[in-house]
């Protein structure tokens, strides 16, 4: 095989084809359904996932067929399966990306914006580039690359849905209308990952759960003068009280036994093996202020921290001005929330249960307290992969990045992921992407690595071979 012609097809496709369609992809501000409850009459789900047909259907892939599913009170999805090329090999594999955005966010540099997409220093900005419009422009390169070199290929087939950033709520739906076309699933490729650096070929092994939940405390019917502060406890200092019950604020280990889990020893060893590039890559990553430090100096327990022990989040507040509308009051309510982030495999609904019970039991001075709208988001560990497709997916990693494979868990959930591991409980997984340090994929500045989609594209290729 020729690894040049291979990449060489695939930087020049980036660059005369993929970049101005992500270009045009960035410049629809297609909210995922929660973020716009007009998402349907706007028709602007529908049209980024009818830009992405287009661009495939120009494509020409060989014995290919492409449809948009818009079924009704559905999420538009793009389903393409590409036939098998070259080989009798019945094994297929399902590739996974999605087109729907998170709101714009604010920040954003001042020469770029959401729906702008600029270049700079090899980065393509705006929101939903990296998270994660790329994927299906990506997957049908890689297999486009094949054909074009005449490289046997396994049935590929992509499924693109809209709904991602909601809670992929169709998601089961397609898979179950559509599961013909899922029937010989043996891989599957999940383009919705991130990268710890963006030298390396990373393989994403876990993914933590979380629950989330409304803390709401009330003391007072009303406002009272706050010359009876100390007579009366504040609802934030009760407050503090309920989340002393789960967190150490000094150090902020979770105090819930039930929170915590046993982490494999096979990914201790592979944590262990990877410590040294993960050391730089997560000082890269997080934009402390000048001065400031990790939570961890040791880049064991740093990594630890973040993919397999459980945290806490304080995502919103209700029940407080803003500085100029405050008065000398003592305020009846303190409404938060909370964002628990628990191991990959650790029951979500049960730490459910326990939250609602820890700070609800016994409230600190007959408060009324409740923890309300609970919802959670499972994790996902990575079933043992067989030594083949480890070796495959290590030699794509030497021979497009010069470096060895690298392993590492994420923080952050991937709620699909369960499903997929629930529906295929045979299939092999890569779950991977080009979300590297900084990309911000729901902040401002979100970015495409161009030179790691590019090599990224190339690994894509190696890996669906037949
Ligand atoms: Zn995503």
């Amino acid at each position: 095989m020729n690894i040049n012609s291979i990449k060489g097809y695939i930087e020049k496709t980036w660059d005369d084809s993929v970049i101005p369609a992500l270009k045009e992809c960035i410049k629809i501000p297609a909210l995922s359904p929660i973020f716009n409850k007009e998402w349907e009459s706007s028709g602007l789900l529908l049209e980024i996932t009818t830009l992405a047909r287009n661009w495939c259907l120009d494509l020409g892939l060989k014995n290919t067929n492409i449809q948009i599913i818009n079924n009704k009170n559905r999420t538009p999805a793009l389903l393409i399966e590409v036939g098998a090329y070259q080989t009798t090999d019945t094994d297929s594999i399902l590739i996974y990306g999605h087109l729907d955005k998170q709101p714009e966010s604010v920040g954003w540099d001042e020469n770029k914006g959401p729906w702008t997409p600029v270049i700079e220093d090899d980065k393509l900005y705006g929101r939903g580039g990296a998270d994660d419009c790329y994927a299906v422009f990506m997957a049908m390169t890689a297999i486009k690359a094949l054909q074009t070199n005449d490289i046997p290929h396994k049935k590929c087939v992509l499924l693109i849905e809209t709904a991602e950033e909601s809670g992929s709520f169709d998601l089961e739906h397609y898979l179950d209308t559509y599961q013909d076309a899922f029937a010989q699933t043996g891989l599957i490729i999940c383009l919705d990952s991130g990268c710890k650096d963006f030298e390396r070929l990373w393989l994403t092994t876990s993914l933590r759960g979380a629950v989330v939940g409304q803390l709401k405390i009330q003391i007072l019917k009303e406002n009272i003068h706050s010359g009876n502060s100390g007579m009366v406890a504040s609802s934030f200092r009760i407050l503090r009280q309920l989340l002393d019950r789960i967190e150490d604020a000094k150090t902020g280990e979770i105090r819930i036994e039930e929170f915590h889990t046993q982490i494999p020893t096979h990914r201790l060893e592979q944590i262990k093996k990877t410590e040294k590039l993960l050391k730089q890559a997560a000082a890269d990553a997080i934009p402390l202020v000048q001065g400031a430090r990790l939570a961890y100096e040791n880049p064991f327990e740093q990594i630890i921290s973040y993919t397999w022990k459980p945290a806490l989040s304080y995502t919103a507040i209700e029940g407080m001005p803003s500085f100029s509308q405050a008065g000398n009051v003592i305020r009846p309510t303190t409404n938060i929330l909370l964002s628990l982030r628990i191991p990959p495999n650790l029951n979500p609904e049960n730490a459910v249960k326990k939250l609602k019970t820890v700070l609800e039991n016994e409230p600190p001075y007959g408060a009324r307290v409740s923890l309300e709208n609970l919802g959670y988001l499972p994790g996902w560990d990575m079933p043992q992969m067989p030594l083949w497709l480890d070796e495959k997916i290590g030699q794509a990693a030497t021979d497009f990045f010069n470096h060895p494979l690298a392993y590492s868990g994420e923080g952050g959930s991937i709620p699909f992921m369960s499903l997929l591991a629930k529906k295929f409980p045979k299939a092999h997984f890569m779950v991977t992407g080009i979300l590297g340090p900084r990309s911000n994929a729901h902040g401002p500045n979100e970015f495409i690595h161009i030179p790691y989609a590019k090599k990224l594209t190339c690994a894509i290729s190696q890996i669906i071979r037949a």
